[in-house]
């Protein structure tokens, strides 16, 4: 385990700020979707967007490295787990706001299920967001990642969210639209770093339609998805695809379909999932993405790009 990044002040700065919100040495393969990862030495979970801001404030002005978590589903986490304090998002509330128009709003917390708010939408006969039905994760997790299925994607449907920033010594609360995330496939100016940002909530534009129309395109979408992805705990597609041509493809014609490592798999159905067959680790995972991509590299000379990101102290795995 590499050295600590909190020191003894900020520790007791946690304590008091947190009080017996902050818990200590919390397993972290119980908020990984792939279900690995070693200990946090310090989480604090939020369960509204309020907590959310005031958690980040205060983390921001006392200088604290964090981590913030939604759903666990796009993240790899280090078997030594993560030293820098983690923010578990449990800011769920969603409210729908009519419009006498065509175009009605839903806006949502950050970390509200993005699946949820998609198959509650169009309970209300609201479409748009049918595409998001059945991906993992929560709202903050999909706009920072430009999220997309079917055809569709974040950038499409994304009205505005408010978002929290730095600014010099200050935190600054603004509302960003669509343009400002810089979107591209399954990244924004966020989730690249260019911007050090977190989303506090988001607002998406729909259109009126029946729920009937609504969820016979989600139930059609849910058999597609349960007949190309596999079942089993994973991280959904491990590599973006790459221009023109499809990561799972290039995998499968490597004939690394069913390659091991320890307890994870190159998934037989859908090249490009990796499922945790029993008691995985982070490392064995890791070692897994550097086969598959070394030989897709050999066979293709194209180099897979990580659709996932690795959380936490992998220096210690080093
Ligand atoms: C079975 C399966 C199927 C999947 N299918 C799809 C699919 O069809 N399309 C697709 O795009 N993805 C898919 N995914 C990937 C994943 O579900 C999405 O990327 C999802 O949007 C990630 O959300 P999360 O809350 O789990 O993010 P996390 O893994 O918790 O976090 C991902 C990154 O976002 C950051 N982050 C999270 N919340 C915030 C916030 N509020 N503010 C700022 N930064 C934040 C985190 O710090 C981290 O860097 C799939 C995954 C699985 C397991």
């Amino acid at each position: 385990m590499s050295k600590p990044v909190i020191t003894a002040s900020q520790i007791q700065s946690l304590q008091a700020f947190f009080g017996d919100r902050l818990q200590c040495q919390e397993p972290m393969s119980r908020y990984s979707l792939i279900k690995v990862g070693g200990p946090a030495d310090f989480l604090v979970s939020v369960t509204s967007s309020e907590e959310l801001e005031s958690a980040v404030r205060f983390l921001w002005e006392e200088k604290i490295p964090f981590v913030l978590l939604g759903g666990g589903s796009n993240t790899l986490i280090s078997d030594a787990g993560i030293r820098e304090v983690v923010l578990i998002n449990e800011a769920k509330r969603v409210e729908f706001i009519e419009e006498s128009g065509q175009n009605p709003l839903v806006w949502a917390e950050s970390g509200a299920s993005f699946g949820g708010v998609s198959r509650r939408t169009g309970a209300k006969g609201w479409s748009g967001l049918e595409w998001a039905s059945g991906i993992p994760g929560t709202v903050g997790g999909a706009v920072v990642n430009n999220a997309g299925a079917f055809g569709s994607n974040i950038a499409a449907n994304l009205v505005l969210a408010e978002i929290l920033h730095p600014l010099g010594d200050r935190v600054q609360r603004s509302e960003w639209s669509v343009d400002q995330f810089g979107y591209e496939y399954r990244t924004s100016v966020i989730k690249s770093g260019e911007k050090q940002a977190i989303v506090l909530s988001a607002t998406f534009g729909l259109e009126r339609s029946t729920p009937e129309k609504v969820k016979a395109t989600i139930s059609a979408i849910a058999s597609k998805r349960q007949s190309s992805q596999p079942g089993g705990p994973s991280l959904g597609s491990m590599f973006k695809n790459p221009p023109g041509d499809y990561s799972g493809r290039l995998i499968e014609e490597a004939g690394l379909k069913g390659t091991r490592v320890g307890d994870v798999e190159v998934s037989q159905d859908h090249a490009n999932f990796f499922i945790n067959r029993g008691e995985a680790t982070a490392g064995e995972i890791a070692t897994l993405i550097a086969l598959v991509r070394d030989e897709v590299n050999e066979k293709f000379s194209v180099e897979l790009e990580l659709e996932i990101q690795f959380i936490g102290d992998w220096k210690a795995e080093n």
